[in-house]
């Protein structure tokens, strides 16, 4: 099925879905009252924002700059840096490294841009178990889907559900409550930590000047996946770049809030290349797979490019009414809610994920919440644009807006034809695209203008 169609069945079953509805509800508006009470930490939150997008805006246009840096200064630390342009080269480099340390078990803490090359799949592929370490991960995992979000990738399951999951992959008691069921993860995890023998993280910022991988996560899991595996691989897209270290002081507290409403993450850690001679803990290599996958075609954009500014913090899709409508997996890309319909048309095809520019009201909440001022719906416009200038569109979408625009552009135009022939002509929206779950507005039999005029002749 076509991936614009697929979209467009989902979301109108996934949107009258109140069970759905009630659960994505109740998580926001915890989120909602974390952020409102964490926001008040800031006194001037505003400043820091411009602060933080100055500098993002900065790094791109001196990307290929500060991406140098990082790999000189971290290379001098014994770290080796792999440039994958897609995620074909990226999963060769991880079977590699599989193979010659014939890896049987590799844990991994929470990372998109592994999501986005498949790195679970590619490892069963050479029979090694990849078991991911963070919690709402693990709960995913074990379900077998995919993350819904991308900060809290379990989001869209309740308690129970997360229960009966357990009870039936693990045969914990059934009424097993949040503290035991993750008191049962700890053990299982402890011990996949000391087996395994490939760690893999990945970035949230990549620091130029002292060629740092910096990790922010709030259970420890990253930690634990770097002290015992002799080898840590760090993925991360080529725009995570922030060029010093104590420009951490200004990212990590807007990370935090924007991301879950807390002050600062619980663990932040920095690594900056394997275990130095001397040092009694940490892996023995070290591996910085750097993945293009798309974000070249992005940085070439006129628009889009400020995209890559980009924190992953997911407040846009926390504050975004369509996916609060119709939740992370409508999307069917890695990157879901205002930054997900984006970048997914650069990062999956544009033809194939054009519709996402459509997933939006342009009520402008993305930009506003956006701790780097991306200008999401402008860029969301930008690509509708570039869809119809590439000739996308269905031909009957763009002969009926056409049609449209030479009638509704002129306001005699409009007024001419009777609201009996206007509310004909929009009754097919029931059947296509509205839904039959809405009732179509009907046009007045006198328009305001007319109105208007006929009251103040
Ligand atoms: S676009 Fe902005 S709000 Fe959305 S995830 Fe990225 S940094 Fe956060």
């Amino acid at each position: 099925m076509k991936s614009a169609k697929k979209f467009y069945l989902d979301a109108s079953k996934i949107a009258f879905d109140e069970v759905h509805r009630k659960k994505i509800d109740f998580n926001m508006s915890r989120y909602d009252l974390a952020v409102e009470t964490g926001m008040k930490r800031y006194k001037d939150v505003e400043a820091a924002k411009n602060q933080a997008a100055a500098i993002k805006h900065e790094v791109l246009s001196h990307l290929d700059e500060y991406l140098l840096q990082f790999e000189k200064n971290i290379s001098s630390h014994g770290a080796e840096v792999l440039w994958a342009r897609n995620s074909e080269e990226a999963i060769a480099y991880v079977e590699k490294i599989l193979v010659e340390n014939d890896a049987r078990l590799l844990v991994k803490s929470k990372s998109m841009t592994t999501e986005e090359i498949e790195l679970n799949a590619a490892a069963a592929k050479l029979d090694c178990e990849s078991v991911e370490t963070d919690l709402g991960e693990f709960i995913v995992q074990t379900a077998g889907e995919k993350p819904y979000h991308i900060v809290t990738p379990a989001m869209h399951k309740s308690k129970s559900e997360i229960a009966d999951l357990f009870h039936e992959k693990f045969d914990t008691p059934p009424d097993s409550t949040p503290e035991q069921l993750s008191d049962f993860v700890r053990r299982l995890l402890r011990k996949k930590f000391t087996q395994a023998e490939i760690g893999v993280t990945g970035a949230n910022f990549l620091i130029a000047d002292i060629g740092g991988i910096s990790v922010t996560e709030n259970e420890g899991n990253a930690l634990m996946s770097t002290s015992f595996p002799k080898i840590h691989i760090v993925f991360a897209g080529i725009e995570k770049i922030i060029p010093k270290m104590e420009q951490l002081g200004l990212f990590y507290p807007l990370l935090a809030v924007h991301g879950t409403g807390q002050q600062m993450t619980a663990y932040n850690t920095i690594f900056t290349g394997p275990r130095q001679t001397g040092e009694t803990d940490g892996p023995e290599k070290m591996y910085v797979i750097l993945l293009d996958n798309g974000r070249i075609g992005i940085f070439a954009d006129d628009e889009a490019y400020q995209s890559l500014a980009c924190i992953r913090c997911g407040a846009c899709l926390n504050g975004c009414p369509v996916y609060r409508t119709i939740g992370g997996y409508t999307y069917n890309t890695t990157y879901s809610g205002p930054i997900g319909s984006a970048i997914s048309p650069f990062l999956k095809g544009f033809r194939d994920f054009y519709h996402l520019s459509y997933a939006s009201t342009l009520c402008g909440k993305c930009a506003e919440v956006c701790p780097v001022k991306i200008p999401l719906p402008d860029i969301l416009l930008a690509n509708r644009r570039k869809a119809v200038e590439q000739h996308l569109s269905p031909a009957l979408e763009t002969t009926v807006m056409k049609g449209f625009r030479l009638i509704a552009s002129k306001r005699k135009g409009f007024d001419f034809f009777p609201a009996v022939m206007k509310n004909s002509a929009f009754y097919p929206l029931n059947f296509w695209g509205w839904g039959p779950e809405r009732t179509v507005p009907k046009f007045a039999k006198k328009s305001f203008s007319q109105l208007y005029r006929k009251n103040n002749k």
